[in-house]
């Protein structure tokens, strides 16, 4: 099981209750991933990518310059493991140093996320390294749920849970995960109305392209992968329903959870407590938001935070 392999190599992170949010109204907490070691949850599904793979896999690759790019350099590391991060000569400087400080080998290729991916299949192909995706992968998916497995030893009467979606591995993870224990519980998604990939993908009832612009939930752009394996039938089947944020209320979001809260959170991981101040759901019983990150740009903080810009 997901949950006993990667303990001990990640942590569970701290669940605690936002006393600004739950006045007046049922109890909500604040699962905090911003605490996660690299900064964002996804070192759980990596963790379990990398143990599951076992002492035959020759090392790991990917594309991803953000919070999966980095979780997947410390978990190789932390076994000491080959890992190796595809990127584009358009990355900028201060993402690609950021990735480095990890370890990891870096492969700068060709000029586009394509190009990036393109190298990836080749060291799968000729090096024999495993591939691990960012989310559309069960024990990716796995590693992501036992944050809802947490949720509920922690709150056995959850009534809801506020998971921020975008390729659907954590929502995926965490609703199978949450129903598993206590199916009377709903899992809700939450994206930004610029790009909401998953969302636009359950209306048509089938995987579809979205066009990527630019937002203040970065690590929630991206499209879910067109011959998507997984995290599109099992957002479709177990969650009851996704909220759409504008750029504005995300900010909200941010600018509470530091005001309120002492957190410094990404825009992905602040959509939660956006969905809350917005008034866009009304929880009935003891509610769980997951922080899914830490990781934003200090400078676009600081404008949102402190001069209450949008960006
Ligand atoms: C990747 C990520 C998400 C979304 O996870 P998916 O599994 O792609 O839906 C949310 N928040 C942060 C901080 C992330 O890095």
């Amino acid at each position: 099981m997901a949950q006993a392999r990667i303990e001990g190599h990640v942590l569970r992170t701290p669940l605690v209750e936002s006393l600004a949010l739950s006045q007046g109204g049922p109890a909500i907490f604040l699962k905090l991933e911003t605490r996660q070691t690299t900064g964002a949850f996804k070192l759980r599904g990596a963790t379990n990518a990398v143990l599951m793979a076992g002492s035959s896999a020759k090392g790991f690759v990917t594309a991803s310059t953000g919070n999966h790019g980095r979780a997947v350099a410390h978990a190789a590391k932390a076994q000491r493991r080959r890992a190796v991060v595809c990127m584009s000569n358009l990355v900028p400087a201060n993402k690609v140093d950021a990735v480095r400080a990890l370890g990891p080998e870096v492969h700068i290729v060709g000029q586009s996320q394509d190009d990036a991916q393109i190298e990836v299949s080749r060291l799968v192909r000729e090096e024999g390294l495993s591939e691990i995706p960012p989310f559309d992968h069960p024990a990716v998916i796995a590693g992501q749920g036992t944050i809802g497995l947490e949720i509920v030893e922690a709150m056995p009467d959850v009534a809801l849970v506020l998971v921020p979606l975008s390729g659907g591995g954590l929502a995926a993870g965490v609703a199978a995960a949450v129903k598993g224990l206590r199916p009377q519980a709903k899992v809700v998604g939450v994206s930004m109305t610029r790009g909401p990939a998953m969302q636009r993908s359950l209306l048509a009832g089938r995987p579809v392209a979205v066009e990527e612009v630019p937002t203040l939930a970065d690590s929630l752009g991206g499209g879910i992968g067109l011959d998507n394996g997984f995290t599109f039938a099992m957002c479709r089947d177990l969650l009851d329903g996704v909220i759409l944020l504008s750029e504005e209320e995300i900010a909200e979001g941010i600018r509470h959870a530091f005001r309120a809260e002492d957190e410094v959170v990404e825009g992905a991981g602040a959509v939660g407590i956006a969905a809350l101040i917005a008034g866009k759901i009304r929880p009935e019983g003891p509610t769980a938001l997951i922080l899914s990150g830490r990781n934003i740009d200090p400078a676009l903080h600081r404008r949102i935070v402190e001069e209450g810009a949008l960006a």
